[in-house]
């Protein structure tokens, strides 16, 4: 199978569920690590379709909800500053810091953009020479490469008014600190697609491992998240875990070597703070040292008080896949897409944004 057509095949859906149910005996608790994979097993109602004993688990795969309060405060600190414009994809904007949120910011006189791409960002900044265009870098191994090219173009061309504020995360980190907290126990993780064509299987090799921990990288259609699933099942019944690669439309065992040579020339790994985890080492990328003129954190001296969660928002168990939305208080009463407390109901691929949309008590 090689186009999408084939993996949106309702047939091919069916005998998919129906070997999985012919072969799955033992429970299975599974994470889909990716928010784009907690929507579409939602959209397909493939919860409900699995046998019983297969559990599934969403996880901290969704960018805007692990950004931490923390450094959305640094964000807002940086909105305050006379001369500095703050560009930013448009989900960010609406999520809580520990007072306030990009969107209050800007209510309040803060010049904050939302744009499509860090290459709109460079735009404003090219148009707007007096003022320092800064960009609110977040995403995983997916967006970092074409933040990477931002800064190299903006090198390139002489644009000194254009910075980064990098929150990126990368993925293979953030699952191993999973596993090590203990909280949740789980028999198998369904691999992000987007991010794995970036850095290929090889970097969840470990999971299998040092962990047991059946892997199989995901396609983003409901055929390739039942073949990925079955997959799974295989490697539980049989006891032997290993990185399987349904995705191979999409992922190859080494990545994408231009994008990751790209992200490697502007960024090293460094410890980044993920909201409800906390400081996880090598879970982030700085801008290395021969860029630090486009690293915001070095351009500006950022001070911020300590940071605070939204009150009653559990949006940190739920990213540890230890609740569920529907454990949440907030939930559906005070917390809805409109009025977001927390992070995870803002983003259109958080947890809880999905669970509102859908509904499961799966
Ligand atoms: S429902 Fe709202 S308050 Fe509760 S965990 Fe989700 S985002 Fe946070």
């Amino acid at each position: 199978m090689k186009y999408v057509e084939e993996y949106r095949d309702a047939e091919l859906g069916k005998k998919l569920l129906e070997r999985i149910r012919h072969r799955s005996r033992k429970p299975a608790r599974l994470m889909e690590f990716c928010g784009g994979h907690t929507v579409a097993i939602f959209k397909h109602g493939l919860r409900q379709l699995l046998p019983p004993n297969i559990q599934m688990l969403s996880g901290p795969g969704c960018p805007v909800c692990v950004t931490a309060a923390a450094d959305l405060d640094k964000a807002m600190a940086l909105g305050k500053l006379p001369g500095v414009i703050i560009t930013s994809f448009g989900d960010m904007i609406r999520v809580p810091g520990s007072r306030s949120s990009l969107q209050k910011a800007k209510a309040e006189g803060a010049d904050v953009r939302i744009v499509y791409s860090a290459q709109d960002a460079i735009g404003i900044a090219r148009d707007n020479p007096a003022k320092t265009v800064v960009f609110i870098g977040i995403g995983f191994e997916t967006t970092a490469p074409t933040i990477a090219a931002s800064v190299l173009q903006s090198e390139k061309e002489q644009i000194k008014n254009y910075c980064v504020l990098s929150l990126h995360k990368v993925c293979p980190p953030i699952m191993k600190a999973i596993l090590d907290l203990g909280e949740v126990r789980l028999d198998g993780i369904v691999c992000p697609g987007h991010v794995s064509a970036v850095i290929g299987s090889r970097p969840y090799q470990f999971l299998a491992d040092d962990y047991h921990m059946a892997c199989a990288v995901a396609g983003f259609e409901f055929v390739d998240i039942l073949l990925a699933i079955d997959l799974l099942v295989e490697q539980i019944e049989s006891g032997r875990p290993e990185v399987a690669v349904p995705y191979r439309r999409g992922v190859k065992e080494g990545g994408n070597p231009a994008a990751l040579k790209l992200m490697d020339t502007v960024f090293e790994v460094g410890e980044a703070d993920w909201r409800g985890i906390g400081i996880v080492p090598d879970s982030g990328l700085k801008l290395r040292q021969r860029y630090e003129s486009f690293d915001a954190e070095k351009r500006f001296d950022i001070k911020v008080s300590p940071a605070q969660e939204p009150k009653g928002c559990i949006c940190g168990a739920v990213l540890r896949g230890v609740n569920t939305p529907n454990d949440c208080k907030l939930f559906r009463r005070t917390c809805t897409p409109e009025n977001p407390v927390g992070p995870c109901m803002v983003s259109s691929e958080g947890a809880c944004a999905t669970y509102y949309e859908y509904g499961s008590e799966k």
